[in-house]
């Protein structure tokens, strides 16, 4: 692999900030490789196998309908250009020209955030109902009533925030005016039942990363109303050479070896022993700790580093070091970026004075360099 990497002159990266896309999503396990492996053999016709796949995510999380997108980000794109386009395959194809469809997408204000982005590349108009400090009901109504709103898009991870409406608050105005919602649920893969339940709680749709569950950083799914679903169907990217219209998401395509790993990943994520997994990352903070003890102007805390990235006290998955720059003669960002730069590089989560190793895609090996790294660069 290395011999791969220095041909390459790429330098391999110890990754303690845990799944991000840069660093390259998950790894993939043992299972999941086989399966895409497998697939390699045969060739299969990808409409079927999609439709097969949609079905068993679907009964999964108890949805009408599901299928695998190439991430949440193209989730939320093909949901979007579904809710704007219907199973009308010349409204797919004319997209990002939105003439004739109901060209706005609703949003309340302080739901604002980095993907809302992709409702943008449909053609649709993202529109902001509200200020930063909250969004209202009748805010909501007077939008609907303009009969030109083709969905709402709703992220899960911001659910409940300070002056927004609930999910069911929204869900119940939109079925008023029989507009979609749909949930961005990327991360929301933990207790693994979670994805479901924003499909019980009301949502039209629901997307989902399977960057966060084991699965390929590019892959992912929607599931929801049947109508919906097909819709998504309709603009994503099968029968573009052999169908009647080009459809919008061509651009958008999957390998069947991705399509095969997202429903083995998530297959063995289902079925994992998730207590073996916190206490393996328990361990490893353990091991760490032992390791760098006694290292003066280091103060060693076991934590839990969020999905929407704060350090909590459980489940443990992360050691946070704070550092005493006074004692250390090194500040944590400093000690951070000479991590960074040795070989394998090392990428922590650095804030203020205070970095984080984050074990969630670490093995044992891995975590013992880091510490080694750690003396090292501190004259330890
Ligand atoms: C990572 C992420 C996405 C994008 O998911 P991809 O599968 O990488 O396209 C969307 N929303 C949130 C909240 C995310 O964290």
């Amino acid at each position: 692999m290395s011999t791969l990497l220095d041909h390459l002159n790429i330098k391999r990266t110890i990754n303690a900030c845990g799944i991000y896309t840069d660093l390259g999503g998950s790894r993939l396990s043992d299972g999941v490789l086989a399966a895409m492996l497998s697939v390699n053999r045969d060739f299969v016709q990808l409409g079927p196998l999609l439709d097969e796949t949609g079905r068993w995510i679907a009964q999964t999380f108890h949805a009408d309908a599901a299928r695998i997108t190439p991430g949440a980000a193209a989730g939320i794109m093909l949901g979007t250009a579904a809710c704007l386009a219907g199973s009308d395959g010349h409204y797919s194809e004319r997209l990002p020209d939105v003439t004739g469809m109901k060209p706005k997408v609703l949003i309340q204000a302080p739901h604002r955030y980095k993907y809302d982005r992709q409702v943008s590349l449909t053609g649709a108009a993202l529109t902001c109902l509200g200020t930063e400090n909250g969004t209202r009901a009748d805010q909501f109504h007077e939008a609907l009533s303009k009969q030109d709103v083709s969905m709402i898009l709703h992220p899960a991870h911001l659910d409940g925030k300070a002056g927004t409406l609930s999910l069911e608050t929204v869900v119940e105005i939109a079925r008023q005016y029989q507009i979609p919602v749909l949930v961005d649920a990327a991360y929301m893969v933990y207790p693994v039942d979670t994805p479901g339940t924003y499909i019980a709680r009301g949502a039209d749709l629901v997307t989902v990363s399977s960057k966060y569950y084991g699965g390929p950083n590019a892959g992912g799914f929607i599931m929801g109303r049947r109508d919906l679903v097909e819709a998504v169907s309709n603009v994503h990217f099968t029968a573009y050479e052999s169908g009647t219209v080009l459809k919008f998401g061509r651009p958008l395509k999957m390998d069947r070896h991705t399509i095969v790993a997202v429903v083995v990943a998530l297959d063995e994520w289902l079925n994992a022993d998730h207590e073996a997994r916190h206490e393996d990352y328990r361990k490893k903070v353990e091991h760490l700790k032992a390791q760098l003890n006694g290292i003066p102007g280091l103060l060693l805390e076991s934590k839990c580093f969020t999905m929407d990235e704060r350090f909590e006290d459980a489940p443990v998955n992360a050691l946070l070091i704070t550092v005493d720059e006074a004692i250390t003669k090194r500040s944590a960002a400093s000690l951070s970026d000479e991590l960074f730069e040795q070989t394998p590089c090392i990428a922590t989560i650095q804030e203020g004075d205070r970095i984080g190793v984050v074990m969630e895609v670490l093995n044992d090996d891995e975590v013992v360099v880091i510490g080694e790294q750690i003396r090292h660069v501190l004259g330890a």
